[in-house]
């Protein structure tokens, strides 16, 4: 194994990152040493790309970015057992710490002292990395590096989509951004009709019907409530869920989902949000739920479950696959622009 290795590092409080060259590091106690095999990049590696308010409240260069990988254990640290040189892995990015309240309920997703992966520490966006064990998911040599990488955001996907029942049920999508496609992939998969995406990009509505989505709206031209509404027979959709984070897209998934019916919320919104409670909630007898992280481990056993499966319509995602990290700049610039489902870079030789 080589001693240096190349990475996109964060090295300065500004705008962008640079591919820099820097030692192989070495696992300590309860971490091993991957050899990454394909990593994505992640909306929060935009942000802290960009150097937005939040990444310069929390990022402290220089760093390694990224986290969504799959990859090989080559070596393992002192004190960590079930793990071995040779095991094909992934990687949960919340590093919990298993002793608060939260924690000691299996209310992993929520620990109050959660750590991020390659947030708060070093990432994958590297041909190695150090990765906690607690952290480590295995993987079936049956998904291959680029479907593996994306079981992270896959995982959000499916605790937005899978909260409640989702089999023959009408579901409006507001947002096909990179999580917005993958939950049209798991409502199609899990059976969903009709799959109704509210999205204003037209790249991103022709990526939204490749996955599967039964009708397209342009929340810029037609009116969202409107359209459901003719769709569903008036009676609206029995799930909404909320992937863009824009406040106009949750009042009218909140006026067109069907009383008593149920929401997702994962889209983070850029501030507060003002709604009618009474008439698009309480009179409604909605079920709302917040979404975040992803449920330790169950998530993980489902998502791997649904790609095993076959039956996850992830190709038309991947947009943009790159062998090494040689282009990361056009890379970054491109999912700026909103021109990419997910990007991977493939690292395998
Ligand atoms: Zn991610
Ligand atoms: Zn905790």
């Amino acid at each position: 194994m080589s001693e240096r290795m190349i990475a996109i590092m964060k090295t300065k409080p500004a705008y962008g990152a640079e591919l820099v060259e820097v030692d192989v590091p070495k696992p300590g106690p309860g971490e091993v040493l991957i050899k990454v095999l394909a990593t994505s990049i992640c909306g929060t590696d935009l942000h802290i790309y960009e150097w937005n308010e939040w990444a310069q409240s929390r990022i402290k260069p220089p760093q390694i970015m990224g986290h969504e990988v799959a990859g090989e254990v080559v070596e393992v640290g002192p004190g960590v057992e079930g793990i071995e040189v040779g095991d094909y892995v992934s990687v949960e990015t919340h590093i919990v710490c298993g002793k608060c309240y939260a924690c000691r309920r299996g209310q992993y997703h929520v620990c109050q002292n959660t750590k991020i992966f390659g947030v708060d520490t070093d990432g994958v966006f590297a041909e190695y990395a150090v990765v906690p064990a607690q952290n480590v998911w295995k993987n079936p040599k049956s998904i291959p590096p680029e479907y593996a990488t994306l079981q992270e955001p896959l995982g959000n996907a499916v605790d937005t989509v899978l909260a409640g029942p989702i089999s023959g049920k009408s579901v409006l999508i507001t947002g096909a951004g990179p999580l917005g496609l993958l939950g049209i992939a798991v409502a199609k998969a899990s059976g969903a009709y009709p799959v109704i995406v509210s999205e204003p990009s037209e790249f991103r509505r022709n990526l939204a019907k490749k996955v599967g989505a039964d009708y397209v709206i342009n929340p810029f031209e037609e009116d969202v409530v409107k359209e459901v509404m003719d769709i569903t027979d008036g009676n609206g959709v029995d799930v909404f869920l909320e992937f863009s984070g824009a406040p106009k897209a949750l009042e009218q998934g909140l006026q067109a989902v069907t009383p008593a019916g149920r929401v997702s919320l994962l889209g983070l919104f850029p501030g507060k949000v003002s709604i009618d409670f009474n008439n698009l909630i309480i009179f409604k007898a909605l079920t709302v739920y917040g979404i975040t992280g992803r449920h330790l481990w169950e998530t993980w056993y489902t998502v791997s479950r649904l790609l095993q499966s076959g039956k996850l319509n992830i190709d038309p995602i991947i947009t943009h696959k790159y062998k090494g990290f040689d282009k990361y700049e056009e890379a970054f610039e491109l999912m700026r622009a909103g021109k990419t489902g997910k990007v991977v870079f493939m690292l395998k030789d």
